[in-house]
């Protein structure tokens, strides 16, 4: 036993020091001036800032194809390098009670924060809460009066439990109504994207002020008393489009072991142009973005000399992450092109291109998440070469499950992650031009992107060659998060 393990020990001593000349020679083609050419054509103001399902996302994903197509890929979409699929932008419509010709307006008189519509105008029940008596309230609205804002949630999840189809708080407090209605109406407004149909039973929630409670029951605000109902009509709608929009594929297949798949991942959609300002996304996810093109050419400039990959990779750049992860959760939860149990790894760049305030002093470094989480295997051999080929400090503060940004969950990695599929998630933190159109390209470090770059591409290297897969060894129970 002991001299095995004495024996495997030198191995791993020898190997940790070894360094593989045919990985360095492909990986001294990812440079910086490559990476720059690319980024400052993404994140150009010609690219409009890649929102979802508009021009600039399709001229990216036309541009992203080519690059495949230019390194021979195979286009593992039924012959096609985008995986096209719609979503639904929904906008908010009519909303307004009616008791006769005298209407309360949406977004003038109150607030509507639902995803659900009714059937064209419905007549109500409003009903008062009774909060000293648990009461039925199946098929009604219920109305809180409150003071202020606080303890919400918990009131709706109460009247839901209750039966209600809608809560409607009235506050009492006229200035915060004010600053409430002003602040989320112009949000609340805008088209959102998602990809599920539309939830008519999820509850409807009404904020309005003293005044709507006084219209609604035909009452000053003081006779208002628990159990008083109402009667008025009821109508919110909302006007539904598909939108289409793409992830991109590019696939090397392996020369050995060609049915077992690395996939590298960035997303190269952003947030768009918002108040008129177009936001380039230059590192979020531009900088992600031009990385996966130039590993891919990497990998491709090796697979021409006969050194391909023993296992298969494919490249994706995914869209709608900004929408909520919605592209990489289209690849594993509806269409995954390549089966989820035969994908080894997921290597997912979001954000590599700035130096954040907490390293101003050596920008050699690259936050790492989720690494160690499924796979300890994976963690070691990350950390292996880095310690062999590009000695960055490799920062886990953000990997810690009690770290309130909650970055594990926050990009496209997740989507693999929990289907049991191990990732690392490459990360250099965030900055004071986080989704803002100043995140511009003339920010970027291109020296400290090359060596991050290099970093991922020896660690899929290693993932894609190495003789045995990498093992899943620690799958966790998900906690229950309580909020
Ligand atoms: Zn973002």
């Amino acid at each position: 036993m002991r001299k095995i393990t004495y024996v495997i020990g030198l191995f791993v001593a020898f190997g940790l020091l070894a360094q593989d000349k045919t990985a360095m020679k492909y990986a001294k083609t990812i440079t910086a001036d490559d990476l720059k050419a690319h980024l400052s054509i993404l994140a150009s103001d010609e690219y409009e800032g890649r929102e979802t399902g508009k021009k600039g996302q399709k001229m990216a994903a036309k541009y992203i194809a080519k690059h495949f197509e230019s390194l021979g890929f195979e286009a593992p979409v039924d012959g096609s390098y985008f995986q096209k699929f719609d979503l639904t932008e929904a906008q908010i419509g009519s909303v307004y009670f009616r008791k006769g010709d005298d209407k309360k307006i949406g977004f003038e008189d109150f607030v509507y924060y639902s995803s659900s519509e009714t059937s064209g105008e419905e007549y109500i029940k409003a009903v008062i809460a009774d909060e000293e008596k648990s009461e039925d309230y199946t098929g009604k609205y219920v109305v809180y009066t409150a003071e202020k804002l606080g303890g919400l949630q918990a009131k709706a999840e109460k009247a839901k439990e209750a039966g209600a189809v809608g809560v409607i708080i009235t506050l009492e407090d006229d200035q915060e109504f004010e600053s409430f209605i002003t602040r989320y109406s112009p949000y609340l407004k805008r088209p959102s994207l998602r990809m599920e149909g539309r939830d008519n039973e999820s509850t409807k929630l009404i904020i309005g002020d003293k005044a709507m409670a006084e219209w609604m029951f035909d009452k000053t605000y003081d006779e208002i008393s628990a159990g008083d109902e109402s009667q008025v009509i009821f109508n919110a709608d909302y006007l539904d489009r598909p939108v289409g929009t793409e992830n991109v594929l590019g696939f090397l297949k392996g020369t050995e072991k060609p049915d077992e798949v690395l996939v590298i991942t960035s997303h190269y959609d952003h947030v768009g142009i918002i108040n008129g300002e177009i936001h380039n996304g230059a590192d979020d996810d531009g900088s992600g973005t031009v990385t996966v093109l130039e590993i891919a050419e990497a990998f491709s400039t090796a697979a021409a000399k006969n050194k391909g990959p023993k296992r298969s990779i494919l490249f994706m750049t995914v869209t709608g992450e900004e929408k909520g992860l919605l592209g990489s959760k289209y690849y594993t939860d509806t269409d995954p092109i390549f089966p989820l149990e035969n994908t080894v790894a997921n290597l997912n760049i979001d954000m590599v291109g700035r130096v954040d305030d907490a390293h101003a002093e050596n920008s050699d470094y690259i936050y790492l998440i989720g690494s160690d989480k499924l796979s300890q295997e994976l963690h070691n051999l990350s950390e292996e070469m880095n310690k062999t080929y590009t000695n960055l400090e490799l920062d886990y503060t953000y990997n810690d499950e009690n770290d309130p940004n909650q970055f594990y969950k926050r990009s496209d990695h997740y989507n693999f992650a929990k289907n049991n599929v191990p990732i690392i998630f490459y990360f250099n933190g965030t900055h004071e031009d986080y989704h803002k159109p100043t995140d511009t390209v003339d920010k970027i470090d291109f020296e400290t992107m090359e060596k991050r770059a290099r970093l991922v591409f020896h660690t899929g290297w290693e993932l894609a060659n190495r003789a045995e897969r990498i093992k899943v060894d620690k799958i966790k129970e998900e906690k229950v998060s309580g909020d």
